[in-house]
This record gives structure tokens, sequence and C-alpha cells, in this order.
């Protein structure tokens, strides 16, 4: 049983990490408070409106590659699918089906995408 536990934390361990770095929400530059899910997420839909701290009010702004892996995650997925994997005659249905996966793929980017300082 503990050694189960030990290989489940172990893995676990590197799923929660991507380059050497905790997957988890940003936080400010410069006093390290997280910001919420939701405040990231919705950056996203206004054109990737900068993201202004709660606590001191710094604005930071999406990297380059963090416009690169939003794009990663929700688009590609997307038109591969609609491209190639489509099982649909139905141009509806592949729409539809596309969007799906381009929502669930977004709900994933605040993780991951980064964003800066900005002055
Ligand atoms: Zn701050």
């Amino acid at each position: 049983m503990e050694s189960k536990l030990y290989h489940f934390q172990k893995t676990y361990g590197y799923l929660t990490k991507i380059n050497g770095r905790r997957v988890s929400l940003q936080k400010c530059e410069s006093c390290s408070s997280q910001f919420s899910w939701s405040k990231i997420y919705k950056s996203f839909w206004w054109a990737y409106k900068p993201i202004e701290c709660g606590n001191c009010g710094v604005k930071h702004r999406i990297t380059i590659l963090g416009r690169f892996t939003f794009v990663a995650l929700t688009m590609i997925p997307m038109l591969t699918f609609m491209y190639f994997l489509t099982p649909f005659n139905n141009i509806i249905a592949t729409i539809g089906t596309g969007s799906i996966i381009l929502i669930i793929g977004s709900l994933f980017t605040p993780y991951v995408v980064q964003y800066e300082n900005s002055p």
C-alpha cells in the first residue's frame, strides 16, 4: 500500500510540472497574490485584455508564448477535428462539435498561459 501511494505521488508530481514549473494559476509578479481562474479566462475573451492585480493594482500582459499556448490549446484541436477527424457529413454538427472542443480546451488555458508585469 505504501509503495503504491508513493508511486501515485511521484506520478502526480510529474503531471503537475511543465518545464520544471508547477502548473498553477498565474501569480502577480510584484506581490505574488494569485489571480483567479475566471479573471484570467475573461482576459482571453476580451482580446487578451491586461489583468490588473486585485491586491496591488499592477497590470500584467499576456506573453507572446502565452498567446501561442492559448491558440495551441484551442484553435489547433478544433481545426484538426473539423478538417481531419470529423465523423459528420453535416457542417453544422462539425462546427458545433468543433466549438465544444475549443471551449473544453480553453478551460485549461488559465493554468498554463503566462502573463508578465507590464509598465
Ligand atoms: Zn499584485
